[in-house]
């Protein structure tokens, strides 16, 4: 099987990154302030690892039982005089959506964070059909000025430093050179106020669809969220189908477990929960609500018994921040909607296996990622299976295979390991094995002598 472009492009691009020592400095910079924010914001809890075993619990529950839950979530929701467009994948969304735009004759969209609109790219196809959307979550925002994709699930303009933003805007909206941040957001305020105020549709996304309720729950930091769902006449949510719990309830243990490992917070600053179109005799909220339920390939990682378990993930992006890969390379190359360990596990599934299963071996497997998740997935172990999965399915170079098939041979007879002597083995490491061990390490050297010669020197 040959190498696909999409691997090529993500290993060119991580050479390039890896070594970008500006990149690293602010990478550095703000994950240090995010381990700092997180380990106080732990200190909430008596017994992290017990919240963090029911949380697990509950969401593997309901992703075993997803169905079930759907249906009644679906019962809850119409009956509170929301209505639901189910989509089987990216283009059906986008094509649903655009059709309720149109028919609204709407023309200007706020929206606020929401990666599944990411990973639809409904603001390209929405600014195809002449729709002028505007980001206005203020990271969101920024990348969006910015012409670029978030670099992060939390955290979109982790990589830019406050010159670079104060640099953006200058050129953009030709403001004073080196604003301070206080002054960029006062700018950005401004700017978003009137947006509000002339939208005609919000659009939003849903961390949690809560199913007694038939309601989501959105948590935000900044007040656009509320403002983009509740402003305009028309609001739009849009979730990926794993996104259910079972009920409000249990939002006292998600909320503060997505705030103390998503930012370190004990609980975001704005909280919401939507249950459809204002009634009769409220002032407030849209005349229509929609929930676009997004499948996209989720049923498909959920038909995968181990790699399921991924769908529990609350998207605090913690495993990102841990993760001494991401690091490295940054959000941008993987050039995918999820990055970091948990984008390297459910990405192949979420899109195809055989393009993107590279990700899931840009690991080095310490394991940090899965101490660190909220909701305890076994990200690690998952890159293995991913990786077990990607050998059983022959989706390895024809050298590779050739490679492990003759070390197996070799390897496990100890008669053929030391009749090969040492210089010949050097020679096929250097033809298999080096090149894959990068041109920055020396590949190390196999003894010439045997390891029974060696051994017996030992004893004797
Ligand atoms: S896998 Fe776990 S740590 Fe990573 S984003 Fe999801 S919930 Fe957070």
């Amino acid at each position: 099987m040959k190498v696909s472009a999409e691997t090529k492009l993500f290993l060119s691009a991580s050479e390039k990154v890896g070594f970008d020592k500006e990149h690293r400095k602010k990478i550095k910079f703000n994950i240090s302030k995010y381990d700092d924010a997180v380990s106080e914001g732990i200190k909430l809890y008596r017994n992290i690892e017990l919240a963090k075993d029911r949380a697990g619990h509950i969401k593997y529950k309901v992703v075993n039982e997803l169905d079930q839950y759907l249906i009644e979530f679906e019962d809850k929701f119409l009956k509170n005089g929301g209505k639901i467009i189910w989509a089987r994948d990216a283009n059906e969304a986008v094509k649903e959506i655009i059709k309720l735009i149109n028919n609204k004759n709407a023309k200007t969209v706020v929206k606020s964070k929401s990666m599944t609109t990411e990973e639809i790219e409904l603001n390209e196809a929405l600014e195809k059909n002449g729709v002028d959307v505007v980001e206005t979550d203020l990271g969101e925002f920024i990348v969006q000025q910015a012409g670029q994709k978030p670099y992060h699930i939390v955290t979109p303009a982790m990589h830019l430093s406050k010159e670079d933003v104060a640099s953006l805007y200058h050129e953009k909206f030709q403001t004073e050179e080196n604003l301070s941040p206080e002054e960029l957001t006062s700018y950005t305020r401004d700017l978003l106020r009137n947006k509000f105020i002339n939208a005609d549709i919000g659009i939003s996304g849903a961390n949690f669809l809560l199913t007694d309720i038939g309601g989501i729950a959105v948590t935000e930091n900044e007040g656009n969220a509320f403002l983009s769902m509740s402003f305009p006449k028309i609001h739009i949510a849009i979730a990926g189908i794993e996104k259910i719990i079972p009920g409000i309830k249990d939002l006292d243990l998600f909320w503060p477990l997505l705030a103390t490992h998503g930012t370190g917070q004990h609980l975001t600053v704005y909280n919401s929960i939507i249950t459809g179109p204002k009634k009769n005799g409220e002032k407030d909220g849209p005349e229509e609500m929609y929930l676009v339920l997004i499948d996209n390939g989720r049923t498909q990682l959920l038909s995968k018994e181990r790699q399921r378990q991924a769908l529990t993930c609350i998207r605090c992006g913690a495993c990102l921040n841990a993760c001494p890969v991401y690091k490295n390379i940054g959000g941008h190359t993987y050039n995918t909607t999820y990055s970091g360990p948990i984008g390297a596990v459910i990405t192949p599934h979420l899109k195809d296996f055989k393009t993107y299963k590279h990700l899931s071996f840009a690991s080095s497997l310490c394991g940090k990622c899965t101490t660190v998740c909220p909701v305890k997935i076994p990200l690690h172990e998952l890159l293995l299976v991913n990786r077990n999965d990607a050998v059983k399915n022959g989706y390895v170079p024809f050298s590779e295979k050739q490679s492990m098939k003759w070390a197996t041979r070799g390897l496990k007879s100890r008669k053929l390991t030391n009749i090969i002597s040492g210089k010949t083995k050097n020679k096929f490491a250097g033809m298999f094995a080096s090149k894959s061990w990068g041109n920055r390490r020396t590949f190390p050297k196999i003894a010439d002598k045997s390891f029974n010669e060696l051994w017996k020197e030992k004893k004797d």
